[in-house]
This record gives C-alpha cells, sequence and structure tokens, in this order.
C-alpha cells in the first residue's frame, strides 16, 4: 500500500507552516487592520494565498477538481518544492532522462540532492530494461519524466510502467502537452497516488512573463506544496492576469492551432534547406533540428539576429527551434538560405 507521509522528509511533516493574516481571516468585508498592510492605495492588499478564484476557472478549464490543483511562481517553483518535500539534502536521489529540461538539475543540485540521469535511446525513449534495478534504490525518491521532452519534442513512451513499478514519486512536467496529441496524465492522479503532474500556463497559454505553474495530485501531496509554498507566492496582478486570459478558451484556441499551422509549415521548409540534415518529429511549439555544424549555425542566425537555442553540448549538431509568428518564420528560412548559398 503506497503511502505518502512515509515519504515526506520529517521535518516537513512536524513543519508548523506560517499563519498569515488571510489564513486566519478570509473573509472579503470589512475594516481590514490585521495584516500590516498600507490602507492606500491600488496594489496596497496581500493576495489570497490559495488563488481560490483563478482554480475556479482553471478547475473548469482542466476538468480537474480544485483541491486536486496547486499554482507555483512557474512550475520551477514546483520542482523545487518537491525536492524540499520529499529529498533529504546529501542522502536521497532523484532521477531524470537524458537530455531533459536542465532546471530538474539545477534544483536538485540546489537542494543538495544527487540528480541521477539515464540516457534516453535512439528514439529519445526511456530504456525500462536498463531502468528497473534503479528503481529499487530506497533512496530514489522523484523521477522526473518530461513528456513532451524538452528539447527531442517527443512523447515519452512506458511512463505507466515506471508510475506502477516504483515506490517514490513520479513527477510528469508536462509543460508542452497544449500541443500534443498525445492524452495528459492529469486524468489519472485519482488512479496513481504517488503521480504529480506539472503544467504551465507559460508556452499554450502565452502568459510566461507571469509565472504561473500548476501541479496536479492527489489531495495529500497537494496539502504538503501548500503547506511549505511561500505564503503569497502568486502575486495580485498575476492571478488577475491568468483570470483574464484563461476565461478566454477561444483565443487560445486560435493561437495554438496558428502554431501547429506553422509548426507543419517550418519543418518542411527547414527539411529543404542544405545546412539542416535532419528535423526531428515534434509534439511540442519547437523543433529539434540537426545540421552541419551547430555551433557556426548558431552564431551565424545571432548575426541575423534570430536567436535559436544551441543544444550541440546536449545533442551532437542540434539545434532548438521555437515556432514563432509566420514572419518570424520565414525570416528563419530565409536567413538559412541566404547563409547556405
Ligand atoms: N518544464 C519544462 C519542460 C520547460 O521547458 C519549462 C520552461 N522552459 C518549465 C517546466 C518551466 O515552466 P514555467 O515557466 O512554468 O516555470
Amino acid at each position: 500500500m503506497f503511502d505518502v507521509d512515509s515519504l515526506v522528509r520529517k521535518n516537513i511533516k512536524s513543519l508548523s507552516p506560517y499563519s498569515s493574516a488571510r489564513d486566519e481571516f478570509s473573509g472579503v468585508e470589512g475594516v481590514f487592520l490585521d495584516a500590516n498592510e498600507n490602507p492606500f492605495g491600488n496594489f496596497n492588499r496581500y493576495p489570497d494565498p490559495y488563488q481560490k478564484e483563478l482554480k475556479n476557472v482553471l478547475s473548469q478549464v482542466k476538468g480537474i477538481p480544485v483541491e486536486n490543483l496547486f499554482l507555483g511562481n512557474g512550475s520551477d517553483e514546483v520542482i523545487d518544492l518537491l525536492f524540499r518535500i520529499f529529498c533529504k539534502p546529501g542522502l536521497d536521489k532523484a532521477l531524470t532522462f537524458s537530455p531533459t529540461y536542465g532546471m530538474y538539475q539545477v534544483s536538485a543540485e540546489l537542494n543538495d540532492v544527487e540528480l541521477m540521469q539515464q540516457p534516453l535511446n535512439q528514439n529519445f525513449q526511456i530504456d525500462f530494461e536498463s531502468l528497473n534495478p534503479l528503481l529499487s534504490d530506497q533512496n530514489l525518491k522523484l523521477i522526473f519524466i518530461c513528456s513532451p521532452n524538452n528539447p527531442t519534442g517527443n512523447s515519452i513512451r512506458n511512463i505507466k510502467k515506471i508510475i506502477e513499478s516504483f515506490h517514490g514519486i513520479v513527477v510528469v512536467d508536462e509543460a508542452y502537452i497544449d500541443f500534443s496529441p498525445e492524452p495528459s496524465w492529469t486524468k489519472r492522479i485519482h488512479e496513481f497516488p504517488n503521480l504529480v503532474v506539472l503544467q504551465t500556463l507559460s508556452k499554450a497559454w502565452g502568459l510566461a512573463a507571469i509565472r504561473l505553474g500548476i501541479g496536479l495530485s492527489n489531495i495529500q501531496i497537494i496539502k504538503y506544496l501548500n503547506k511549505v509554498k511561500p505564503p503569497y507566492n502568486i502575486s495580485q496582478p498575476n492571478q488577475e492576469a491568468a483570470l483574464l486570459a484563461i476565461k478566454n478558451v477561444e483565443v487560445f484556441e486560435q493561437r495554438k492551432q496558428k502554431i501547429l499551422e506553422q509548426k507543419e509549415w517550418l519543418m518542411a521548409a527547414l527539411l529543404a534547406l542544405k545546412p539542416i540534415k535532419k528535423v526531428y518529429p515534434s509534439d511540442a511549439n519547437f523543433v529539434l533540428v540537426q545540421v552541419e555544424d551547430a555551433d557556426i549555425l548558431y552564431n551565424q542566425l545571432i548575426a541575423e539576429k534570430i536567436i535559436t537555442r544551441n543544444r550541440n553540448k546536449q545533442i551532437p549538431g542540434c539545434l532548438r527551434i521555437t515556432i514563432g509568428t509566420e514572419l518570424e518564420n520565414q525570416k528563419l528560412i530565409n536567413a538559412i538560405t541566404k547563409l547556405a548559398l
């Protein structure tokens, strides 16, 4: 029987979280003399620490109950909180599959946790057979699976097998899921008590500036995330901006469709160019391309004021290219065409 409490660090279990003024009185009417706020100004009041209004709308959009949602200052904050809840510094370990999103490593190091990195195979998939022996390590507490994976763009298979055979927490990072034809794991958080899904408003929702990440899981894990988070981690202007955007699902869908159409166009246009050796399939809003010389092309593009992501160190010969507007994508193709002449 899986028991979340037995995985949580002792100091986190016994922690008495900071009790804010808004925890102690959550009504909206009255004379508020409880939080040492300034009575003057437009941004003078602390925001709702549990972002109830925003979560109510998100709950409808995602079809997930409010009590299964946690909001972080970007999903980067949720990643960090998961390390703090589950990994004893200097003792416990986490695991991920390389190449992948770099913040798992940074967060692990910040928390003095060893991050094991198992290489993905040639098809950028997890090799479950060689992973199996690692799963029984009792100090392994967290596994991060990024699907669709950044920077390879593909969706990861065999996730269910890993969730079922691991005693610790499996975090499926779905930052790019809105662009993917694959189903989200959010619908299965009630089935697997060790599953945490991460999503974000930074990508398909177009709200990277407001830093809003979502953790979706069972109520016990959500309870711990709420216990360790800074009291007012999502600012009032950011909650309001998110509310405004997520109420407008039509704009979200239109922009997403445009990006997906542009991805098809860009992939075909790139493939026709001489310096491009390979364009990998992508379930995300970026494509990984293998080129003749990644460092040279990267710098040549910068000279043309076009900035891509050089992934040569992680995947030899590769650049990661985000799908831009029609005009931006055309500029990229024109620049590479010119450079190849
Ligand atoms: N996960 C992945 C896979 C990402 O690529 C990114 C951002 N590039 C994040 C999480 C962080 O997202 P956020 O803006 O919500 O912190």
